[in-house]
């Protein structure tokens, strides 16, 4: 068991969950390159009544592609998503890896929504070398 936590970027809100991840993935898709502002987004998988939040969260609900809701639970004031909670895994908790307080344990093993990835992205395969000497 892991003693997972974490929180938002202005401490307000914080979580814990003392579970094992059921997955842990990089995700490409279009909502979590918007909801992260950036090009793709780390995600865990852990036990939904193993996750406590304290603190106010504020909630997004919108529908995911299966058409069911996915509900967002983030900060009102610095705007960190900090649990997701898809109707279409019950019982199941997304957390977005960057809300953690430490990630050394994490090696994401498997990349979803490959179509929707950003052009320059490569992960796990040959180093990216860009303009390097
Ligand atoms: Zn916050
Ligand atoms: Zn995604």
């Amino acid at each position: 068991m892991l003693d997972i936590t974490g929180g938002c970027l202005c401490g307000q809100l914080r979580y814990e969950a003392n579970a094992e991840p059921i997955f842990s993935a990089v995700c490409h898709c279009k909502t979590c390159q918007k909801q992260s502002d950036t090009a793709f987004r780390v995600v865990i998988a852990v036990p939904r009544p193993a996750v406590s939040i304290h603190g106010s969260p504020k909630i997004y609900t919108r529908l995911g592609d299966s058409g069911q809701q996915v509900v967002n639970r983030f900060c009102p004031d610095c705007g960190s998503t900090v649990v997701i909670e898809p109707a279409a895994l019950p019982g199941t908790t997304i957390i977005p890896a960057g809300t953690l307080n430490d990630a050394s344990w994490l090696k994401p093993t498997m990349e979803i929504y490959c179509d929707d990835a950003q052009s320059w992205v490569q992960l796990g395969g040959a180093p990216y070398r860009g303009n390097e000497p």
